[in-house]
């Protein structure tokens, strides 16, 4: 079954060329670019690093982007890791020490760095230097290494769940928000340059007003609808290949997909429209608890058809309009 609203980045991965390099080709985040096209000048003409660099916001909205963006505007090289892939002291270790000077670590999914990683990273961050045991028993001792200035690049889905020493530490806090629609016309009509087939105007349009405001799933669509318009059409992507593909897929004009349809039809008819818990929903619906959190949540959350109260998840009036539901009035009591 293919996913089209996931982390997964596999599928990114096969088309590095759609991934922009340069600021000019970074297209939206309009805030967030400007800010650190100053913040890099100023390092490079002061011939120092970067300072370190925070990137939130819910998967595919290009921070593994930008963060590559700002190694290629500071004519460094970036190393990439994740919190889940550093488990042990050494391998932090390990990635810090083949740093050169100014160069970028990326470490996406930051949040889910453990304690003991997140310790040396403090020092590492601040004083650009590693403190490690050598030795065992009663000859263990601390020796501190220097480490060149370096920049990081955190990225995470969760700004909220990062512990406020390692936020602390950060000089740059940007924060990716949704992109409109004209912006994620603008991406799929770059794509489609890239990837070599015809788009009429109104075709991208069509896949992007159903992107739900990710690049990510964009692209991804945009490579299915090319599908379609080169086996069933006349290999151009106009607005008609686009519905039709689309519907074909199962995502309806708001973008939305089977699990986001599941998520609302069982609070809506198990759970009374709620609340419920997340992690009661994620059982009803058979997902995993940070899937519906980090992927699926933040855009119900956006278009106003999801509310988080205290006690849980709760439909809104929308989500019962969008979906043919009944909405009775809550009593006020
Ligand atoms: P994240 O790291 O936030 O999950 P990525 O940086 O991997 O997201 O972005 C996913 C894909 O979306 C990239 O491969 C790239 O092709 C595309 N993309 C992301 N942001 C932009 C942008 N601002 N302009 C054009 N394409 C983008």
């Amino acid at each position: 079954e293919e996913r089209f609203v996931s982390p997964d980045r596999r599928l990114d991965d096969l088309d590095l060329n759609l991934r922009p390099k340069r600021f000019v080709e970074y297209i939206g985040q309009q805030k967030v670019k400007e800010n650190l096209k100053i913040f890099i000048q100023a390092a490079k003409k002061r011939g120092e690093s970067l300072d370190h660099v925070l990137l939130s916001g819910p998967p595919g909205l290009g921070k593994t982007t930008l963060a590559n963006i700002i190694a290629n505007e500071m004519g460094v090289e970036i190393k990439i890791t994740s919190g889940p892939a550093i488990e042990k002291p050494g391998d932090l270790a390990a990635v810090l020490t083949n740093l050169k000077p100014n160069d970028v670590l990326f470490i996406d999914e930051i949040h889910r760095l453990n304690r003991m990683i997140e310790e040396i990273l403090y020092p590492a961050m601040e004083d650009y230097a590693l403190d490690i045991v050598v030795g065992n028993g009663p000859n263990a001792r601390s020796v501190r290494l220097d480490l060149p200035p370096f920049t990081l690049v955190g990225a995470t889905t969760k700004a909220g769940s990062l512990t406020s020493p390692l936020r602390d530490r950060f000089g740059v806090l940007s924060r990716l928000s949704f992109y409109d629609k004209e912006e994620l016309a603008q991406i799929v009509i770059r794509a489609a340059k890239v990837l070599e087939v015809g788009i009429e105007e109104e075709g991208a349009y069509e896949i992007a007003r159903r992107s739900r405001g990710t690049p990510r799933i964009a692209n991804r669509f945009l490579k299915r609808v090319r599908d379609f318009a080169q086996i069933e059409g006349e290999g151009i992507i106009t607005k008609k290949i686009a519905q039709e593909s689309l519907s074909r897929l199962e995502v309806d004009e708001l973008g939305l997909d089977r699990i986001d349809r599941k998520i609302l039809s069982t609070i809506i008819e198990k759970f009374s429209g709620g609340p419920v818990g997340v992690s009661t929903l994620a059982a009803a619906i058979n997902e995993e608890e940070e899937t519906i959190e980090d992927v699926y949540e933040p855009y119900l959350l956006q278009l106003g058809f999801l509310n988080r109260t205290p006690r849980g998840r709760k439909a809104t009036k929308l989500a019962y309009q969008h979906f043919n539901y009944n909405f009775e009035e809550e009593d006020s009591l």
